[in-house]
């Protein structure tokens, strides 16, 4: 049994493992050489920041934490719009309308906060990412902060403490050099030595934004890749200069990975054209409207009457055009969807009260992209058509970074079988000796020995020309997405 006196988190947002490479990045693959390493690690489905944030924090598929999208109309908590979860004011919205049961499940916090431990976290993403890894921070008693300032963490305190330490918040630039490198600060030289926290995480913004704005294999980009890496460097070296380095986990991730956009398609105009009036959400009004509609190169669709008759007929339009991927209905079946020729929100784990009618994926394959790096598809608009995108089923947005090391007595080794951001909170709590909740799908990744690969499974479904398929990875009960694409 390994027990470690503390953990330290570093998560990377959008970091794809492909890119950690010894010249991009040679501090993250010195350590993920040197470490116990997951390289089939997956997200889940959908591959966005808030909804793997989430599952991160409780262990859990979104069928089980119930944030089912970066964002989703939810009638419960207003009919007016849909939720954006980046928002600080959509979520206390939502948390004051379901009396503070936004995320429904229990985090790696809360059971910490219980055992009587400290959980602290350096943030440099939007509100609701900030939120989502520790939803109920105040009330456990922990410390976020946010480089952003006081409206983006709901222990504001944190920030006012931290800039009368260590100076004014940075500039927002683009890469985002100034708030890794404030970020890290506040983890070198306040979090690590002096708060000494049972768990410190930091959650770095990039590369996730360079790859939108910037591309994915742009000079930029690289740039930003590598104040990263220097930043992941010093905190190892804060950590060493420490005198229970040894007994100090580290565990490294990326909540998703990232593909370029190759072309745009403008689906609220398109389904409006075919019948059904729709508003994307970033619209925020859905007056007269049939259809509310999120984008990015995946999204949900809502049929706001409930008009099964209409689902039906969108999910079947959308099986005929040659830009869709892949749909997804609710059903109680595993794998089909209810409508025939789609998947079951059941087979990825989406299959929550707050489920949508229509889930939708644009195509994408494995071909290169400008740079050279595989992984192409269609976006319904957001970012700049060639820069970054991910929600979907394609492997290079589902693979992410994993790995485990810096504690004396956590042997390197490979680990290619199922593993993902689901098994990271019950591996935090393990490394501590507290026992995680029943609602934990995840395992310890310290319980997962070296193994080669594993078996995938292909399972397929579609209606005339289209056809869809998706391999996943089993582990006791659990299935992690490889990859997802059209096959027709
Ligand atoms: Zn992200």
């Amino acid at each position: 049994m390994i027990q470690a006196s503390r953990v330290v988190v570093c998560v990377f947002d959008g970091l794809r493992p492909d890119m950690v490479t010894p010249d991009r990045m040679p501090h993250l693959a010195g350590f993920i050489a040197g470490g116990r390493s997951f390289p089939e690690a997956r997200t889940v489905f959908p591959s966005m920041t808030r909804v793997a944030t989430s599952s991160i924090a409780t262990g859990a598929f979104p069928s089980r934490h119930g944030i089912v999208g970066n964002a989703f109309y939810y009638p419960e908590v207003t009919r007016d719009f849909v939720l954006d979860v980046s928002k600080a004011e959509d979520i206390a919205l939502a948390e004051e309308r379901l009396g503070g049961k936004f995320v429904t499940a229990d985090t790696f916090a809360d059971v910490l906060a219980h055992a009587g431990k400290s959980v602290a976290v350096v943030h440099s993403g939007s509100p609701g990412s900030t939120y989502a890894i520790n939803p109920r921070v105040a009330q456990n008693g922990h410390w976020t902060f946010s480089v952003l300032g006081t409206r983006h963490t709901r222990t504001p305190s944190a920030v006012e403490d931290m800039v009368a330490r260590f100076g004014p918040l940075p500039p927002r630039t683009l890469p985002r050099f100034d708030e890794i490198d404030y970020a890290t600060r506040i983890m070198t030289d306040w979090v690590i030595p002096e708060m000494a926290p049972d768990v410190a995480l930091v959650w770095f913004n990039e590369p996730d934004t360079s790859f939108h704005y910037r591309f994915l294999g742009s000079e930029e980009t690289r740039a930003v890749m590598r104040s990263a890496d220097n930043a992941f460097g010093r905190i190892l070296e804060a950590i060493r200069l420490r005198p229970d380095a040894d007994d100090i986990a580290v565990l490294v991730a990326s909540d998703h990975g990232q593909i370029s956009s190759s072309g745009e398609v403008d689906l609220a105009a398109l389904l409006t054209e075919a019948g059904h009036p729709a508003a994307m959400a970033a619209q925020r009004d859905l007056s007269g409207m049939a259809l509310a509609v999120t984008g990015g190169n995946m999204g949900e669709i809502r049929v706001l009457d409930g008009d099964l008759e209409r689902r039906d007929r969108v999910a079947r339009w959308l099986m005929a055009q040659e830009f869709t991927g892949m749909v997804f209905t609710p059903s109680e079946d595993p794998v089909q969807g209810t409508v025939p020729g789609t998947f079951s929100h059941r087979l990825v784990g989406l299959d929550h009260g707050r489920q949508p009618e229509l889930v939708y994926v644009l195509r994408s394959n494995l071909d290169d992209d400008a740079h050279g790096l595989p992984g192409l598809g269609l976006i319904t608009g957001s970012v700049p058509v060639g820069g970054g995108m991910h929600g979907g089923l394609n492997r290079h947005e589902l693979n992410t970074v994993l790995a485990l090391g810096g504690h004396a007595a956590i042997t390197p080794g490979v680990h290619a079988g199922a593993a993902g951001v689901i098994d990271i909170a019950p591996t935090i709590l393990d490394l501590l000796g507290v026992s995680a909740p029943a609602s934990m799908q995840g395992a310890s990744l310290l319980q997962l020995g070296d193994q080669p690969g594993g078996p995938v499974e292909t399972f397929t479904a579609g209606e005339c020309d289209f056809r869809q398929e998706l391999t996943l990875r089993r582990r006791n009960g659990v299935t992690f997405a490889q990859h997802g694409q059209r096959r027709a």
